[in-house]
C-alpha cells in the first residue's frame, strides 16, 4: 500500500467564491489509497463537495476542512470538519492505556493497526453522539467511514475555524468590566465536566485548552476518541489529570480557582 499524491478539487468556483477561497479550493493531500477510497465515494456520495486544506496535521490525526455545495446555488458552501486517523504504527504505544479496560472494546482490542485507529474513530463518533444528546456543545458526528470521520465545522461560513481556548480573545467590552473575563469560562467548563462524567458517565483524559474552542463566550469540548468511560479502572485517575490541566490553564490566565480536590468532589457528586 503506497501512499499517494493527489488532488481534491473543492468544487464549483461559484460566483460569490472569494478570490482567497479560490486560492484554497484546490489542495495536494498525502494519504494512502484506502484514505482517498473512502474520500471519493463521499464526494460521489454528495455528503461533502470537496477538501481543502488541514485544520491540523497531527500526531494520531489530521483534520480538514471541506465543504458541501447547497442546493441553492446562491447559499454559501456548508462548512464541514473531517478528521482522519493516522494507520501508522507509531502512534499506537501510547494509546493503549484508555483502550485496556474498556469493556465497549474489550474483545476487539488486539488486532491489527487499521482495527485500531478504526474503534478509535467509532469511540470519538460515539462519544461525540452522547455528548450532543447531553447537550455538551462539541461538532455534531455526521458520518464515519473506516478511520475517517465526518462532522460538524466549528467555525465561521468562511472555513475558518474557531480558537483553541488557549488563543481565545475576547471583546474590549467584556475587558472593560472589573471581572476576569476568563473567570465564566472557568464556570462554564467546570458545569461541563460535571455533565460529561454524570450524564455521558465519561472521563474526557486528554482535557486541556487545546481539545476545547472557544466561540462567542461559549466552549466546544472536542477530540474524545480517547475519552472514557467513568467505570474504567484508570477514569479517576484521569478526571484528576482534567482538572489539573484545566486548573493550571485558568490559574495562568489569572483566575481564582477553586482546589483541585473541591472539583474532584463537585464533578463525582
Ligand atoms: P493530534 O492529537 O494528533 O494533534 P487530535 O487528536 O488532537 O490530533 P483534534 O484535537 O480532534 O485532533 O483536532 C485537532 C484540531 O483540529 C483541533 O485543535 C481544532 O483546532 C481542529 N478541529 C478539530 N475538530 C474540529 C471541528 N469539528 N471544527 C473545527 N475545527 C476542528
Ligand atoms: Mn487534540
Amino acid at each position: 500500500r503506497h501512499a499517494a499524491k493527489i488532488k481534491l478539487d473543492g468544487g464549483k468556483e461559484g460566483k460569490n467564491r472569494t478570490k482567497d477561497k479560490s486560492d484554497r479550493a484546490t489542495s495536494e493531500l498525502v494519504m494512502d489509497d484506502r484514505t482517498r477510497v473512502i474520500l471519493y465515494k463521499m464526494i460521489q456520495q454528495n455528503h461533502i463537495s470537496g477538501i481543502h486544506g488541514a485544520i491540523s496535521t497531527g500526531k494520531e490525526a489530521n483534520v480538514y476542512n471541506a465543504t458541501l455545495e447547497p442546493e441553492d446555488d446562491d447559499a454559501p458552501p456548508i462548512q464541514r470538519a473531517i478528521k482522519i486517523y493516522k494507520t501508522s504504527i507509531l502512534v499506537f504505544k501510547d494509546r493503549e492505556k484508555y483502550v485496556t479496560g474498556e469493556h465497549r472494546f474489550n474483545s476487539a482490542s488486539k488486532g491489527n493497526n487499521l482495527r485500531k485507529v478504526k474503534q478509535w474513530a467509532e469511540k470519538e463518533f460515539r462519544n461525540l453522539k452522547r455528548l450532543r444528546a447531553a447537550g455538551i456543545p462539541c461538532p455534531e458526528p455526521l458520518l464515519l467511514k473506516s478511520h475517517v470521520l465526518l462532522m460538524e465545522f466549528l467555525g465561521d461560513k468562511r472555513g475558518y475555524a474557531y480558537p483553541k481556548l488557549r488563543e481565545a480573545t475576547f471583546s474590549q467590552e467584556s475587558q472593560e468590566g472589573s471581572e476576569n473575563p476568563w473567570r465564566p469560562l472557568y464556570i462554564q467548563l467546570l458545569g461541563l465536566m460535571r455533565k460529561l462524567y454524570q450524564v455521558c458517565k465519561l472521563v474526557h483524559a486528554d482535557l486541556s485548552e487545546y481539545n476545547i474552542l472557544y466561540h462567542d463566550n461559549k466552549l466546544y469540548i472536542i477530540d474524545v476518541s480517547q475519552s472514557v468511560e467513568h467505570d474504567h479502572p484508570r477514569a479517576l485517575e484521569f478526571l484528576r489529570i482534567d482538572i489539573k490541566n484545566v486548573g493550571d490553564f485558568f490559574r495562568r490566565m489569572g483566575v481564582d480557582t477553586l482546589q483541585d480536590r473541591t472539583i474532584f468532589d463537585f464533578i463525582i457528586s
